[in-house]
């Protein structure tokens, strides 16, 4: 991972998050490009949903909003186009809510450890991989090999431990 990455954290409930689409959608092309694999209507429509705020989005929520952008689309077909976009690491899946979120650097390959903050809902990458290599190391001790790793942290965002009583009811 090189310093110039853009880290997905929390951002300023008041920030532009067009922009936040915009370059996700921009990037995602990008890379797709790159990679050779196709970046289908389909596919963007979905990404552009689940970028549709910082708060997880879970597959159900987003058949709805395809069908209400008049894009009826069977599920199977939906969850293969959620499964491109978490194997181009374009999205994440929360598996505590079962939901997905948006990377904000997909470009980089990069162990996934998600916060989630209990105020506002929203969920951010722990932009730290030590506590997976510590998890790996520790595992590889024991003579045991690691596929996969669920990192989920509960807490308050910065904003939300700032934020005046009954804010939180505001939701980006
Ligand atoms: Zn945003
Ligand atoms: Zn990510
Ligand atoms: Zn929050």
């Amino acid at each position: 991972m090189h310093d110039a990455a853009p880290i997905q954290a929390f951002p300023d409930h008041a920030h532009d998050h067009a922009s936040c689409v915009a370059e996700a959608l921009a990037t995602a092309e990008r890379i797709c490009n790159e990679r050779g694999v196709r970046l289908t209507a389909l596919r963007r429509r979905v990404l552009e949903l689940v970028w549709n705020s910082h708060q997880p989005v879970g597959a159900y929520d987003l058949l709805g909003e395809l069908a209400r952008g008049g894009r009826r689309a069977a599920p199977p077909t939906v969850y293969r186009a959620l499964q491109f976009l978490l194997d181009q690491g374009l999205v994440h899946r929360i598996e505590s809510r079962n939901a997905f979120i948006g990377c904000a650097h997909p470009e980089d390959r990069h162990v996934v450890e998600i916060m989630l903050c209990s105020q506002c809902g929203r969920a951010a990458e722990l932009p730290d991989d030590r506590i997976a290599s510590a998890v790996r190391a520790a595992a590889k001790r024991l003579g045991f090999e690691v596929q996969r790793q669920t990192i989920e942290v509960t807490g308050l965002c910065a904003e939300c431990r700032t934020a005046p009583a009954g804010a939180a009811a505001e939701r980006s």
